[in-house]
Protein backbone atom coordinates (compact mmCIF):
# COMPACT_ATOMS: atom_id res chain seq x y z
CA UNK A 1 0.00 0.00 0.00
CA UNK A 2 2.48 2.40 1.03
CA UNK A 3 5.16 1.23 -1.83
CA UNK A 4 1.89 1.75 -4.04
CA UNK A 5 1.21 5.34 -3.03
CA UNK A 6 4.68 6.59 -3.20
CA UNK A 7 5.05 5.10 -7.06
CA UNK A 8 1.98 6.67 -7.95
CA UNK A 9 2.83 9.92 -6.57
CA UNK A 10 6.43 9.45 -7.85
CA UNK A 11 4.74 9.21 -11.71
CA UNK A 12 2.61 11.51 -11.22
CA UNK A 13 5.84 14.00 -10.23
CA UNK A 14 7.51 12.67 -13.02
CA UNK A 15 4.57 12.82 -15.46
CA UNK A 16 4.58 16.43 -14.26
CA UNK A 17 8.37 17.09 -14.43
CA UNK A 18 8.42 16.11 -18.55
CA UNK A 19 5.27 18.52 -19.17
CA UNK A 20 7.13 21.20 -17.52
CA UNK A 21 11.05 20.33 -18.56
CA UNK A 22 10.19 21.21 -22.12
CA UNK A 23 8.68 24.63 -21.14
CA UNK A 24 11.93 25.16 -19.04
CA UNK A 25 9.28 25.95 -15.93
CA UNK A 26 11.29 22.41 -13.60
CA UNK A 27 15.12 23.12 -14.70
CA UNK A 28 17.27 25.95 -14.34
CA UNK A 29 16.72 27.55 -11.38
CA UNK A 30 17.95 24.94 -8.50
CA UNK A 31 20.60 22.93 -8.42
CA UNK A 32 20.50 19.62 -5.84
CA UNK A 33 23.03 17.98 -6.60
CA UNK A 34 26.59 18.46 -8.67
CA UNK A 35 27.83 15.06 -10.39
CA UNK A 36 31.05 14.18 -8.75
CA UNK A 37 33.45 11.49 -10.41
CA UNK A 38 32.31 7.95 -9.25
CA UNK A 39 28.59 9.13 -9.34
CA UNK A 40 25.90 6.65 -11.20
CA UNK A 41 22.41 7.67 -11.11
CA UNK A 42 21.29 4.75 -9.44
CA UNK A 43 24.11 5.69 -6.72
CA UNK A 44 22.27 9.28 -6.35
CA UNK A 45 18.87 7.88 -6.66
CA UNK A 46 19.51 5.92 -3.49
CA UNK A 47 21.72 8.40 -1.62
CA UNK A 48 18.36 10.72 -1.72
CA UNK A 49 15.54 7.89 -1.41
CA UNK A 50 14.45 8.21 -5.12
CA UNK A 51 14.61 6.41 -8.15
CA UNK A 52 16.24 6.88 -11.39
CA UNK A 53 13.27 7.07 -13.94
CA UNK A 54 12.34 9.88 -11.84
CA UNK A 55 15.70 11.61 -11.88
CA UNK A 56 15.56 11.10 -15.45
CA UNK A 57 12.44 12.56 -16.10
CA UNK A 58 13.18 15.50 -13.68
CA UNK A 59 15.92 16.31 -15.61
CA UNK A 60 15.15 15.28 -19.18
CA UNK A 61 17.45 12.79 -19.33
CA UNK A 62 17.38 10.48 -22.27
CA UNK A 63 20.07 7.83 -21.23
CA UNK A 64 21.79 6.93 -17.94
CA UNK A 65 25.03 8.51 -18.24
CA UNK A 66 25.98 11.83 -16.56
CA UNK A 67 29.03 13.93 -16.96
CA UNK A 68 31.03 15.19 -13.87
CA UNK A 69 30.18 19.13 -12.81
CA UNK A 70 26.77 18.02 -14.24
CA UNK A 71 23.72 19.83 -12.10
CA UNK A 72 20.92 17.91 -11.20
CA UNK A 73 17.65 18.37 -9.20
CA UNK A 74 15.98 16.04 -7.55
CA UNK A 75 12.35 14.99 -8.13
CA UNK A 76 9.77 16.78 -5.98
CA UNK A 77 8.18 13.47 -4.51
CA UNK A 78 11.03 13.49 -1.94
CA UNK A 79 8.47 15.53 0.13
CA UNK A 80 5.33 13.95 0.31
CA UNK A 81 4.99 14.45 3.71
CA UNK A 82 3.04 10.93 4.96
CA UNK A 83 3.65 8.37 6.09
CA UNK A 84 1.75 5.10 6.91
CA UNK A 85 2.51 3.46 9.93
CA UNK A 86 3.94 -0.44 9.32
CA UNK A 87 4.04 -2.93 11.76
CA UNK A 88 6.89 -3.13 14.53
CA UNK A 89 7.24 1.14 14.21
CA UNK A 90 6.92 3.61 16.90
CA UNK A 91 6.70 6.68 17.02
CA UNK A 92 10.54 7.32 17.69
CA UNK A 93 11.14 4.57 14.71
CA UNK A 94 9.42 7.10 12.63
CA UNK A 95 10.75 10.42 14.04
CA UNK A 96 14.12 8.59 13.92
CA UNK A 97 13.89 7.94 9.80
CA UNK A 98 12.12 11.65 9.14
CA UNK A 99 15.13 12.99 11.16
CA UNK A 100 11.98 15.09 13.45
CA UNK A 101 10.84 14.06 16.87
CA UNK A 102 8.05 12.24 18.74
CA UNK A 103 6.92 15.48 20.15
CA UNK A 104 6.13 16.96 16.63
CA UNK A 105 5.09 14.03 15.30
CA UNK A 106 2.40 13.78 18.74
CA UNK A 107 1.40 17.42 17.92
CA UNK A 108 0.97 17.37 14.09
CA UNK A 109 -0.93 14.60 14.38
CA UNK A 110 -3.15 15.63 17.51
CA UNK A 111 -1.55 12.10 19.16
CA UNK A 112 -2.31 12.02 23.23
CA UNK A 113 -0.27 8.94 23.47
CA UNK A 114 2.20 7.19 22.05
CA UNK A 115 0.02 4.53 20.72
CA UNK A 116 -0.46 3.93 17.15
CA UNK A 117 -1.83 1.31 14.62
CA UNK A 118 -0.67 -0.72 11.39
CA UNK A 119 -2.10 1.14 8.27
CA UNK A 120 -2.18 4.96 10.09
CA UNK A 121 -1.31 7.67 8.26
CA UNK A 122 0.58 10.40 10.14
CA UNK A 123 1.55 13.74 8.40
CA UNK A 124 5.59 14.18 9.01
CA UNK A 125 6.29 17.80 10.12
CA UNK A 126 8.22 19.59 7.55
CA UNK A 127 6.69 17.47 4.76
CA UNK A 128 9.12 14.49 5.70
CA UNK A 129 11.73 12.54 3.59
CA UNK A 130 14.57 14.48 5.38
CA UNK A 131 12.70 17.93 7.18
CA UNK A 132 11.34 20.33 5.37
CA UNK A 133 13.60 20.26 2.50
CA UNK A 134 14.39 16.49 1.89
CA UNK A 135 17.81 18.28 2.36
CA UNK A 136 18.08 15.93 5.41
CA UNK A 137 17.71 12.53 2.95
CA UNK A 138 21.14 11.62 2.81
CA UNK A 139 21.96 12.27 6.01
CA UNK A 140 19.43 10.27 7.50
CA UNK A 141 20.21 7.12 5.20
CA UNK A 142 24.23 7.80 6.43
CA UNK A 143 23.29 7.83 10.13
CA UNK A 144 20.99 5.14 9.42
CA UNK A 145 23.71 2.92 8.76
CA UNK A 146 26.86 3.61 11.32
CA UNK A 147 25.74 3.54 15.75
CA UNK A 148 26.62 7.31 16.86
CA UNK A 149 27.22 7.10 20.73
CA UNK A 150 25.22 10.59 21.13
CA UNK A 151 26.97 11.02 24.33
CA UNK A 152 30.47 11.72 23.05
CA UNK A 153 29.36 14.55 20.83
CA UNK A 154 29.21 17.53 23.44
CA UNK A 155 29.68 20.85 20.29
CA UNK A 156 28.96 21.52 17.16
CA UNK A 157 31.02 24.14 15.51
CA UNK A 158 30.08 25.64 12.22
CA UNK A 159 32.57 27.10 9.68
CA UNK A 160 32.76 28.35 6.22
CA UNK A 161 34.75 27.79 3.74
CA UNK A 162 36.41 31.20 3.16
CA UNK A 163 36.19 30.67 -0.55
CA UNK A 164 33.83 30.40 -3.30
CA UNK A 165 34.40 27.09 -5.10
CA UNK A 166 35.24 23.80 -3.70
CA UNK A 167 33.18 20.35 -2.26
CA UNK A 168 33.60 17.47 0.44
CA UNK A 169 36.52 16.05 -2.32
CA UNK A 170 38.24 19.22 -2.77
CA UNK A 171 38.50 20.08 1.01
CA UNK A 172 39.17 16.32 2.21
CA UNK A 173 42.41 16.40 -0.66
CA UNK A 174 43.59 19.41 0.58
CA UNK A 175 43.33 18.49 4.17
CA UNK A 176 45.21 15.38 3.06
CA UNK A 177 47.77 17.12 1.81
CA UNK A 178 48.27 19.60 4.84
CA UNK A 179 49.14 16.21 6.93
CA UNK A 180 45.38 15.24 8.24
CA UNK A 181 45.63 11.35 8.18
CA UNK A 182 41.30 11.51 8.13
CA UNK A 183 41.26 13.83 4.98
CA UNK A 184 38.45 16.30 5.27
CA UNK A 185 38.79 17.89 8.55
CA UNK A 186 34.63 18.73 8.66
CA UNK A 187 32.03 16.60 9.31
CA UNK A 188 29.20 17.91 6.81
CA UNK A 189 30.22 20.47 3.99
CA UNK A 190 26.92 22.50 2.80
CA UNK A 191 27.02 23.02 -0.41
CA UNK A 192 26.05 26.16 -2.34
CA UNK A 193 24.87 25.07 -5.50
CA UNK A 194 29.06 25.48 -7.30
CA UNK A 195 30.58 22.05 -7.04
CA UNK A 196 27.83 20.69 -5.09
CA UNK A 197 24.13 21.58 -4.69
CA UNK A 198 22.64 24.04 -3.22
CA UNK A 199 21.86 23.16 0.19
CA UNK A 200 23.31 19.93 -0.75
CA UNK A 201 24.38 18.19 2.54
CA UNK A 202 28.27 16.14 2.18
CA UNK A 203 28.63 13.64 4.74
CA UNK A 204 32.56 13.02 5.16
CA UNK A 205 34.02 10.19 6.48
CA UNK A 206 34.56 11.20 10.04
CA UNK A 207 30.87 11.31 10.73
CA UNK A 208 31.07 8.00 8.61
CA UNK A 209 33.18 6.71 11.22
CA UNK A 210 32.57 8.64 13.94
CA UNK A 211 35.66 9.98 14.27
CA UNK A 212 37.06 13.18 16.13
CA UNK A 213 36.84 16.28 13.80
CA UNK A 214 40.09 18.05 12.98
CA UNK A 215 38.57 21.60 12.55
CA UNK A 216 39.52 23.66 15.19
CA UNK A 217 43.34 24.24 17.20
CA UNK A 218 41.87 23.61 21.18
CA UNK A 219 41.59 19.52 21.19
CA UNK A 220 39.08 18.93 23.20
CA UNK A 221 36.39 20.49 20.77
CA UNK A 222 38.00 18.71 18.28
CA UNK A 223 37.84 15.25 19.99
CA UNK A 224 34.34 15.73 20.71
CA UNK A 225 32.95 18.12 18.54
CA UNK A 226 31.15 17.72 14.93
CA UNK A 227 32.45 20.41 12.54
CA UNK A 228 29.61 21.39 10.28
CA UNK A 229 31.37 23.65 6.99
CA UNK A 230 29.18 26.32 4.80
CA UNK A 231 30.81 26.47 1.41
CA UNK A 232 31.57 30.25 0.75
CA UNK A 233 33.14 33.58 1.80
CA UNK A 234 30.92 34.56 4.41
CA UNK A 235 33.05 37.36 5.36
CA UNK A 236 31.77 38.73 1.76
CA UNK A 237 27.87 37.63 1.59
CA UNK A 238 25.12 35.63 3.32
CA UNK A 239 24.88 31.81 2.70
CA UNK A 240 22.28 30.82 -0.07
CA UNK A 241 18.51 30.46 1.35
CA UNK A 242 18.95 26.68 1.02
CA UNK A 243 22.73 26.09 2.45
CA UNK A 244 21.03 28.07 5.55
CA UNK A 245 17.72 25.96 5.75
CA UNK A 246 19.84 22.83 5.32
CA UNK A 247 22.02 24.21 8.48
CA UNK A 248 19.19 24.93 10.44
CA UNK A 249 17.84 21.13 9.69
CA UNK A 250 21.26 19.66 10.04
CA UNK A 251 21.01 20.83 13.48
CA UNK A 252 17.99 20.43 14.79
CA UNK A 253 19.21 16.34 13.56
CA UNK A 254 22.16 16.39 15.63
CA UNK A 255 20.56 17.97 18.47
CA UNK A 256 17.47 16.08 19.07
CA UNK A 257 19.27 12.20 19.63
CA UNK A 258 22.75 12.53 18.35
CA UNK A 259 24.60 14.15 20.81
CA UNK A 260 24.80 14.72 24.25
CA UNK A 261 21.69 16.26 26.07
CA UNK A 262 22.58 20.54 26.12
CA UNK A 263 24.99 20.14 23.22
CA UNK A 264 26.85 23.56 22.58
CA UNK A 265 26.17 24.92 19.31
CA UNK A 266 28.44 27.61 18.61
CA UNK A 267 30.46 28.93 15.57
CA UNK A 268 34.77 28.71 15.61
CA UNK A 269 35.82 32.18 16.27
CA UNK A 270 33.86 31.52 19.47
CA UNK A 271 36.07 28.13 20.27
CA UNK A 272 39.25 29.59 18.85
CA UNK A 273 39.22 33.27 20.14
CA UNK A 274 41.40 35.84 18.43
CA UNK A 275 42.64 33.43 16.00
CA UNK A 276 39.95 33.50 13.36
CA UNK A 277 36.91 35.13 11.91
CA UNK A 278 35.09 31.60 10.75
CA UNK A 279 32.06 31.13 9.78
CA UNK A 280 32.63 35.01 8.74
CA UNK A 281 30.39 38.12 9.64
CA UNK A 282 27.45 37.22 7.47
CA UNK A 283 27.10 34.38 8.96
CA UNK A 284 23.21 34.39 10.38
CA UNK A 285 24.28 33.91 13.84
CA UNK A 286 20.87 34.29 15.14
CA UNK A 287 20.09 31.22 14.18
CA UNK A 288 21.68 29.43 16.71
CA UNK A 289 19.95 31.40 19.64
CA UNK A 290 17.54 28.85 19.92
CA UNK A 291 20.48 26.77 21.25
CA UNK A 292 21.73 29.05 23.94
ZN1 LIG B 1 36.53 27.48 10.73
Amino acid sequence: MEYRREFLKKSLWSALALWAAPLGLAAATRTDHVVKKGDTLSGIAKKYGTSVPALKATNGLKSDTIQVGEKLQLPPSAATGIHIVSKGETLSVIAGRYGTSVKALKRDNGLKSDLIRVGQKLQVPGGGSGGASGLLAPVIAATHRIRVDATRWRYIVCHHSAIEAGNAEVYGRAHKRRGMEHGLAYHFVIGNGKDSGDGEIEIGPRWEQQLRGGHVRNSRVNDTGIGICLVGNLENHRPTQRQRQAMNELLDFLRDGHTRRGVSVTVHKRVDKNHTVCPGRYFPYGDLDRFA
